[in-house]
């Protein structure tokens, strides 16, 4: 394919997907909402080099969005998206329209409950379902062979992999490492939400989630006695934040763990200011 090819509709995306699917070809497709940084082109650099064709698609997904969330206001640039997409390689640029990704009377959802009761699940109820919805729609729209998820957003590629293996897509799921600033901060479209008094404490979201795997090396177990010490940590260094969660849990069942094993997810939700922000550090004590 040559040059980038920008599609609209729904069902002219399908009927190209499933004819790459017929001809055998290997599709990489990168799912995101737009408003680019560098963790976004990171997944597509990566699948860029393990496909034939590249997709990526930009759709703020509504109903993956609360009430009192910032749907309306999410960030969008289209015109700088598209740049950058064609720099990275894209041959397909999926902007589907809403009104057709949501007909009239849609009513059918995909739920990954046991997955979803914990972290993010539990603060933005109705998170989950739209976002697995979606991504069931995207598999189906593009047909990718594999797709490519960032693991700042785990419990996300952890619901979507056990969705794809259970209602049996086939499509691999591929989970990527985290992207971050010069200082440590996760990169995140919604970093723009903060104001250069809460950007220059954001970076202590992930020093709170160092300090805490510095512990668990010293040889610290008791889970309470590490929460609680990363908690006085934000309060100290982050003291506009407002913690929302700060857990840990096992990588794949997402389950509050009782008491620390060699493997497992330290996650956190801190709101600050307008934003929101979601950092996770995997802690695996025989690596
Ligand atoms: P979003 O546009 O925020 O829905 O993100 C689209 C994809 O990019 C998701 O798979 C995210 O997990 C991934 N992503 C977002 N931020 C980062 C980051 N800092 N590092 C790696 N992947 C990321």
């Amino acid at each position: 394919m040559s040059g980038m090819k920008r599609i609209q509709s729904p069902r002219s995306m399908q009927e190209l997907g499933l004819e790459w699917r017929r001809q055998g070809i290997c599709v990489g497709l990168v799912p995101t909402m737009g408003y680019w940084h560098e963790g976004h082109l990171s997944l597509m650099r990566w699948a860029r080099e393990h496909c034939d064709l590249l997709v990526a698609s930009i759709f703020v997904n509504p109903t993956q969005f609360g009430p009192g969330e910032d749907l309306e206001n999410y960030p969008s640039d289209i015109e700088r998206d598209s740049a950058l997409a064609a720099e990275c390689g894209v041959d397909v640029l999926f902007t589907p329209y809403k009104a057709e990704m949501y007909l009239p009377g849609h009513g059918t959802w995909v739920n990954v409950p046991e997955l979803t009761k914990n972290l993010c699940g539990r603060s933005r109820p109705g998170h989950f379902q739209g976002v697995a919805t979606v991504v069931c729609k995207l598999f189906n729209l593009v047909q990718p062979t594999f797709a490519a998820f960032g693991e700042k957003d785990w419990q996300q590629v952890a619901v979507i992999r056990k969705m794809t293996r259970e209602l049996d897509i086939p499509v691999r799921v591929e989970g990527r490492p985290i992207v971050r600033e010069a200082d440590g901060l996760a990169m995140s479209s919604r970093n723009v939400y903060l104001t250069a008094e809460e950007r220059a404490v954001a970076p202590h979201i992930q020093k709170g989630l160092c300090l805490l795997e510095g512990m668990v090396r010293a040889g610290e177990r008791d889970c309470g006695a590490l929460r609680k010490a990363v908690r006085d940590y934000y309060a100290a260094w982050i003291p506009s934040g407002v913690l929302d969660y700060l857990e840990l849990v096992d990588p794949e069942t997402i389950e509050t763990v009782d008491h620390v094993h060699s493997d497992f997810l330290a996650a956190v939700a801190l709101r600050l200011g307008k934003a929101r922000l979601i950092d996770n550090k995997r802690i695996n004590l025989e690596k």
